[in-house]
């Protein structure tokens, strides 16, 4: 990968950042963008081709002409999704070697790459990259997140993941080193390899935070890094109050997939939207959650136009006040989750099922359980049954009171929502997957559509 390129896109994503005067600037920059994109996408992708060949369908130069589509559609139709053509059984080949990983995968033709997203429900995904857009996405993600660069003051930034990316690799330099730390390998060597790196910026899951910052507190892990870095899995308040105390920084967060990099946190401790990049529509769920609908306005070898994320997301309010940092792209509030990490019930009116979020379900185990909890599962069953574990456990005599308490919490809740409460069970603390797949704490019954 051409390290001037990457250059090139670092130094435009920064000086994007802040270049906006207000919303109405930013939003006719991102209109003048999306019409060039559109018009591109619509002539290049068989199966938008067609879409628009249809009569009544609109025209491609509107945003609202274009249907909405999801992980499913996409992959329905890949080979004609693609603005250029691909071997899809060569990629799908390359893919199943590495199941699970967000990698990017190299040896497809013209320096394109494959990466596979893995969801827990539905089938796994293609991800086709070029050259120019991993260019594009590496000086972007150092715009974000590594911001500036100084040859004074090196920076060291120990990646932990369940893959490496080459696109990290190929722009570490004298001012910037990358060390990459697999999260399969076992803790201790992990933690080991960690000290000796000395790290100034880490970036990991919660979930390994949270072991780190255990290790740090009891003082068998020596590094302060300046920054600490949130990806890959929801950040939940918990775990950021034991980073934060753990390392003595504001723990700072991700959010990125298959799909694109999306959000980012900046100086003043905001989470933005890469507006300079994607285009959000909101599609709304009650109480200021949406699913997130992305377009991509640079990605055009694998469209990202009106997709639909399951993820369940609230913003800051439109009418709060500007951030310190001077950027207008929009802040997400909470990443709550995906749509299956919701409680999904039967509505009290007896008319079909209803979500009940992420966030009152961790409130509500969170305060039933007091102040000895570390870590929770809770896991649906069928549309009446829930069960829960909590680390660490509780004798036997006091599980059915914790119970009591839980659902207590929960009915005022549902009831609020218009749901009939489920009812809550004790299980014993689940095996993990070994394969450090994400952590998720909430498991609701899949999706359907
Ligand atoms: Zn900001």
């Amino acid at each position: 990968m051409n390290r001037c390129f990457i250059l090139g896109h670092y130094l435009a994503a920064r000086r994007r950042f802040t270049a906006f005067a207000d919303r109405v600037a930013l939003e006719s920059w991102q209109a003048a963008r999306l019409r060039r994109h559109l018009s591109l996408i619509a002539a290049r992708s068989p199966f938008y081709r067609e879409w628009f060949d249809q009569p009544m369908c609109g025209s491609p130069a509107l945003l609202s002409s274009w249907p909405r589509v999801d992980k499913r559609t996409m992959t329905d139709h890949l080979a004609r999704w693609l603005t250029q053509s691909m071997d899809l059984e060569a990629a799908r080949r390359l893919t199943t070697r590495a199941v699970a990983t967000r990698e990017f995968l190299r040896g497809l033709p013209n320096g394109v790459t494959v990466g596979l997203s893995s969801g827990t429900t539905g089938p796994a995904a293609m991800f086709f990259v070029s050259a120019r857009e991993r260019a594009a996405w590496a000086g972007l993600a150092l715009a974000r997140v590594m911001r500036e660069m100084s040859f004074r003051r090196p920076r060291r930034v120990a990646f932990l993941l369940r893959a490496n990316s080459p696109l990290y690799e190929s722009v570490g330099s004298r001012a910037l080193r990358f060390a990459y730390f697999d999260l399969q390998r076992p803790f201790r060597q992990l933690a080991d390899g960690l000290q000796s790196f000395s790290p100034t910026i880490v970036v990991a899951p919660p979930s390994m935070l949270r072991l780190l910052a255990a290790e740090r507190t009891e003082c068998r892990l020596n590094v302060s890094p300046a920054r600490v870095v949130a990806v890959a899995e929801v950040f939940d308040a918990d775990d950021r109050a034991a980073v934060e105390g753990a390392f003595g920084v504001r723990a700072e967060e991700v959010y990125q997939a298959s799909e694109g990099f999306l959000a980012a946190t900046c100086p003043a401790g905001a989470l933005h939207w890469n507006e300079d990049v994607i285009h959000v529509e909101r599609e709304p769920l009650g109480g200021g959650r949406y699913h997130p609908v992305l377009t991509d306005f640079r990605r055009t070898l694998q469209p990202v136009v009106r997709y639909r994320l399951d993820d369940v997301i609230s913003d800051e309010p439109d009418d709060s006040p500007p951030c310190a940092c001077g950027s207008v792209f929009r802040r997400v509030r909470r990443i709550e989750g995906r749509g299956d990490d919701s409680l999904r019930l039967p509505r009290a009116d007896g008319v079909g099922a209803g979500m009940l979020f992420p966030d009152f379900v961790r409130l509500a185990v969170s305060r039933a359980a007091g102040d000895s909890l570390e870590d929770f599962r809770v896991r649906q069953i069928d549309p009446q049954s829930v069960d829960v574990s909590l680390q660490p456990t509780f004798p036997e005599e006091e599980r059915a009171m914790f119970l009591d308490r839980l659902a207590d919490i929960l009915k005022v809740d549902c009831a609020r929502a218009g749901l009939l409460p489920p009812t809550f069970r004790w299980a014993e603390w689940p095996e993990e997957n070994s394969d450090a797949r994400k952590r998720r704490r909430i498991i609701g019954l899949p999706v359907t559509r």
